[in-house]
């Protein structure tokens, strides 16, 4: 299948993060590509705001970092708190400052990197961005794959040496290729709120981004430019309308920290969270990338990241294949990447969760104060932060991991 016509775009489903960016990567290596998006527009998207140090050093290739930093706020150190007693260990990514040109994390909203990504595609003539563009299925043709979308126009086939799914949780290019989605769909459902009120404030202490551990309602509380966002878990037999109620939310809020004046709130969003692997990221020339290919839960804001580490993967791989190497490298994506995942994305955050919502008083003090521990102990803390920043997993798979 590699043989393919080097004449052939790539075409990439979802104009979400890992598309764009991916789209990107491709159209400065001289690959053309389509991008298809079924709205008609970028999603103002609230769901990361993350962005780790290896990502802002891989997306400095795309000269998309300095914009991004214009728009976020930098998070230098982060926190793990106990709800009930206030105690935190606090990290310092200074530690990092050998091992990445971004020893912090950047809070910044996932719809400003797929504005900019999109921007300079919508400037190159290789590639072809099309809203309100649906992928209904494919299948092999010579040399490649046909494409059969659905757009303002009416049905159309497109012709591709490849085809990536970028299409998120629910990937249709997934489900056409047949490939399993394992895992786990959580029974709460995850609420995410966002005020301008200073928490910083009301919780004095408090870092850019804090994970909150509570045996009945932990939660997350971040900060970005120009507000603060909370996430907490929301019990799935209430129904939405109850849950996003005004005074519900009030109290919620006020549960977590008393404001006096009352809480504005500007964002209240749920979202139904999973921690799923597919069962391969390729099947012959269609690839997958992003959530279409892994999910998990925000906790430790590495859903996109990893995406995106598949999307600066996979670019590298089909360079590859563009040059004539083989597919060699397409296959290193699938079994590296998914090993990525597996090991450590997945168990990570999965392991997140648990430490965050365990109910025993002592286990979370033992926790907290390992945390502390590791934290006061430049040594450790340096060795966790490579962990928990996703540096140390890109490195065991020989991947560019900062620096
Ligand atoms: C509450 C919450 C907080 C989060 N916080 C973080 C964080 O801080 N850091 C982090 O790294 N991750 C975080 N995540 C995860 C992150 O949001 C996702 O991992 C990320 O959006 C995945 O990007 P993607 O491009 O793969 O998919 P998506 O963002 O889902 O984009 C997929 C795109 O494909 C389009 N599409 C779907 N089907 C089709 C079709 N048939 N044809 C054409 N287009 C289609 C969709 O419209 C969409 O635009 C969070 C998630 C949640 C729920």
């Amino acid at each position: 299948m590699t043989n393919g016509d080097a004449a052939l775009p790539v075409v990439i489903a979802g104009a979400g993060p890992v598309g764009c960016v991916l789209a990107l990567c491709l159209v400065r290596a001289g690959i053309r590509v389509e991008l298809l998006e079924r709205h008609a527009t970028l999603a103002e998207d609230l769901r990361a705001s993350t962005f780790h140090p290896p990502t802002l050093d891989m997306l400095e290739a795309l000269q998309l970092t300095a914009p991004l930093l214009e728009r976020g706020v930098l998070a230098p150190t982060y926190q793990y708190r106990d709800r009930r007693t206030g105690r935190h260990a606090t990290f310092d990514l200074a530690v990092l400052a050998g091992e990445t040109r971004h020893p912090y994390r950047l809070q910044c909203e996932q719809y400003h990197l797929t504005r900019l990504a999109c921007a300079e595609l919508a400037d190159s003539p290789l590639a072809r961005l099309r809203f309100a563009t649906r992928f209904e299925g494919y299948e092999e043709a010579p040399g490649g794959v046909r494409v059969e979308v659905s757009g303002p126009d009416g049905p159309e086939r497109l012709h591709a040496r490849f085809l990536v799914g970028a299409d998120g949780a629910h990937s249709a290019v997934r489900r056409a290729a047949g490939i399993a989605f394992e895992g786990i769909t959580y029974p709460e459902k995850f609420f995410v709120l966002s005020t301008s009120v200073p928490l910083d404030q009301a919780l004095p202490g408090l870092a850019g981004v804090n994970y909150v551990a509570d045996g009945s309602e932990w939660c997350t509380i971040l900060k970005t430019r120009r507000l603060w966002r909370v996430l907490f878990p929301a019990d799935a037999d209430v129904a939405d309308e109850a849950l996003m109620a005004d005074d519900a939310v009030q109290a919620r809020l006020q549960g977590l920290a008393a404001w006096p004046g009352g809480y504005d709130v500007h964002h209240r969003t749920l979202y139904r969270v999973h921690q799923r692997v597919a069962a391969t990221f390729r099947a012959g020339p269609v690839l997958l990338a992003g959530d279409a290919a892994h999910v998990n839960n925000p906790l430790g804001g590495m859903g996109m990241n990893g995406g995106l580490h598949d999307a600066f993967a996979l670019a590298a791989a089909l360079q590859q294949v563009w040059r004539g190497e083989g597919d060699a490298a397409l296959e290193r994506y699938c079994t590296s990447r998914r090993r990525v995942v597996v090991d450590f994305i997945d168990a990570q955050t999965a392991r997140n969760k648990r430490e965050m919502e365990e109910r025993d008083p002592s286990a979370r003090e033992a926790y907290l104060a390992r945390m502390q521990a590791i934290a006061a102990d430049p040594r450790k803390s340096r060795e966790y932060l490579l962990g928990a920043s996703m540096i140390a997993a890109l490195r065991r798979e020989g991947w560019a991991g900062g620096r």
